[in-house]
C-alpha cells in the first residue's frame, strides 16, 4: 500500500473510500486529520475519519491544510497526523501521508504494521467506545505564528518586498499569501483560490509557473514563489521572472543556514556539485541519504543535522518540524532576498555545471544493478551504495539508480568541465546500456 511517500494512486482504482476506511481503523491512535484541495479529498477524508472513530480513537479535524500544517498540529498535540493528498500528482490521483507525534513521516515498519492490519479487516469498537470528533480551527494560525518565529520579520517589514505567490490552487492557498502579508510583504496571489480544480500542473516547474513568472515581470516584483499541491515544496523565480534553478536554490539555502549556525547539512544522492560547494565554502559538512524526505528526516534526527533539503524544493528545518515545509521555505526565500540582495544576483553567485541524464529501459532492475555495480568499479572515487550507486570524485560525480515507479534505470553525471563530463558519461553510458540490455531491456524476450 505504501510507496516512497505514503499511499498514492488513482482515485476509484487503487485509492478508494473503502481502503481509507480500513486504514483509518488500522492506525490505532488518536489522529489529527487534514486534507488538500482536490475534489476527491473530502470523500476520502470522511472515510478515513469514520475508520479512526470506529476503531475507538479520537479525531481532531483541521480541514484544508498543507502537509506541514497538519504535521505541526500533530506534533503540538503529540498525536499522529494524517493528510489526504497526492502532493504534485495530477488531479485524478490522491493519497495519504501519515506522521507521528514528532511531526515526522512514520517509519517503514509502522507502515507495514498499518498495512497488515488494514488488510486483515476492520476493528469495530462497541458503541460507547467509538472515538470523539472535534473540529480544530486554529491549525493554520498556529503554523503562521510558528513559521514567523523562524524568520526576522523586522527585516522583511523594513524592505516591504513585492512577492508573487502561486499556490497552484492547492492547500498553500489557505496560508502562504496570509503569512507573507503578516511578515510585511506586499503580496500578489496567482492561482490561490480553492475550488477543487487546478489552473496549472501541480508540480512547480518553469513551464507550470509561466503565469506567475509573467506577473512577476509585469508587476516589478522582487521574487515569485510557487508551491506544489500540499505546499511542502516552494520553488522561486527571480525578479526577471526566471527560475533560480532547483540546485542553485538549494545551494543558496544551505549557504544561508550555515551563516547563522554550524552543523551537518543533509541532502540526497541526487544533490549536485553546486550544493556540495556551497556547503563546503560556508565551512559546513554535507551528508548524503537515499532519495525521499523521510530518509532526510530520519538522518537529521540521528545525526542532529541543522538543515535537510531535496533538490525538488522540499526543505526541512528540523527545529520547526521534520517534514518539508514549503510555507516556511517561502518566508526564508523572501528573507534571503531582503537581506542578501536581488534574487538574480544571488543566483549568479552559485556556479552551475554541465550535467547529463539518461534513462535505460530495463525489466529486471535488481539483476542489472548488480552487474552495473561490479563493472562500474573501473571508476575511482568515493562510493555511496545507499540508493543505487553514487561515485564522487574531485570535480565530478555520477549516480546510477533504478526508478522507484518505472521499469527504467537512470544515469546522472555532472562535472566541472565539459570534456570530463563527456569522458565519464560516455564510459558509464556504455556499461549501463549493456547491463540493462542483458537484463531484459525494454522487454519482448
Ligand atoms: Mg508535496
Amino acid at each position: 500500500m505504501f510507496g516512497t511517500s505514503g499511499i498514492r494512486g488513482r482515485v476509484s482504482e487503487e485509492i478508494t473510500p473503502e481502503l481509507f476506511f480500513r486504514i483509518g481503523s488500522a492506525i490505532g491512535k488518536d489522529v489529527v486529520v487534514g486534507r488538500d484541495t482536490r475534489k476527491t479529498s473530502f470523500m476520502l477524508e470522511s472515510a478515513l475519519i469514520a475508520g479512526i472513530l470506529c476503531s475507538g480513537h479520537d479525531v481532531s479535524s483541521v480541514g484544508i491544510a498543507p502537509t506541514p500544517t497538519v504535521a505541526l498540529a500533530a506534533k503540538k498535540r503529540k498525536e499522529y497526523g494524517a493528510v489526504i493528498t497526492a502532493s504534485h500528482n495530477p488531479p485524478e490521483y490522491n493519497g495519504l501521508k501519515i506522521v507521528d507525534g514528532l511531526g515526522k513521516e512514520i517509519s517503514r515498519e509502522e507502515e507495514r504494521r498499518i498495512s497488515a492490519l488494514a488488510e486483515k479487516g476492520v476493528y469495530y469498537a462497541s458503541y460507547e467506545k467509538v472515538g470523539d470528533f472535534e473540529v480544530v480551527d486554529n491549525a493554520v494560525d498556529e503554523h503562521i505564528d510558528t513559521a514567523l518565529s523562524f524568520v526576522d520579520v523586522e527585516k522583511i517589514e523594513k524592505k516591504k518586498p513585492l512577492v508573487v505567490i502561486d499556490c497552484g490552487n492547492g492547500a498553500g492557498s489557505v496560508i502562504t499569501p496570509y503569512v507573507l502579508r503578516k511578515a510585511g510583504c506586499r503580496v500578489l496571489s496567482v492561482n490561490s483560490e480553492v475550488s477543487g480544480y487546478f489552473n496549472r500542473q501541480l508540480e512547480p516547474t518553469e513551464n507550470s509557473l509561466q503565469e506567475m513568472r509573467s506577473v512577476v515581470v509585469s508587476s516589478g516584483a522582487d521574487i515569485g514563489i510557487g508551491h506544489d499541491g500540499d505546499a511542502d515544496r516552494a520553488v522561486a523565480v527571480d525578479e526577471r521572472g526566471e527560475m533560480i534553478g532547483l540546485d542553485r536554490q538549494l545551494a543558496l539555502m544551505c549557504r544561508r543556514v550555515l551563516r547563522n549556525s554550524s552543523g551537518k547539512i543533509i541532502t540526497t544522492v541526487e544533490a549536485s556539485l553546486c550544493v556540495r560547494e556551497a556547503v563546503e565554502d560556508a565551512g559546513g559538512k554535507i551528508e548524503i541519504t537515499p532519495v525521499g524526505s523521510v530518509r532526510i528526516a530520519e538522518r537529521l534526527l540521528e545525526k542532529g543535522g541543522i538543515f535537510g533539503g531535496e533538490p525538488c524544493g522540499e526543505y526541512i528545518f528540523p527545529n520547526e518540524i521534520l517534514v518539508p515545509d514549503g510555507v516556511l521555505t517561502a518566508l526564508k526565500l523572501v528573507e534571503m532576498v531582503c537581506e542578501e540582495g536581488k534574487a538574480s544576483k544571488l543566483k549568479s553567485e552559485i556556479r552551475a555545471y554541465p550535467i547529463k541524464r539518461e534513462k535505460y529501459p530495463c525489466r529486471k532492475k535488481e539483476e542489472a544493478m548488480e552487474k552495473i555495480v561490479s563493472e562500474i568499479e573501473v571508476f575511482e572515487g568515493e562510493v555511496n551504495r545507499e540508493d543505487g550507486i553514487r561515485i564522487d570524485e574531485d570535480g565530478w560525480w555520477m549516480l546510477i539508480r533504478p526508478s522507484g515507479t518505472e521499469p527504467v534505470i537512470r544515469l546522472t553525471c555532472e562535472a566541472k568541465d565539459k570534456k570530463k563530463l563527456e569522458e565519464i558519461f560516455g564510459k558509464a553510458d556504455r556499461i549501463v546500456r549493456r547491463c540493462c540490455l542483458e537484463s531484459g531491456g525494454a522487454g519482448g524476450g
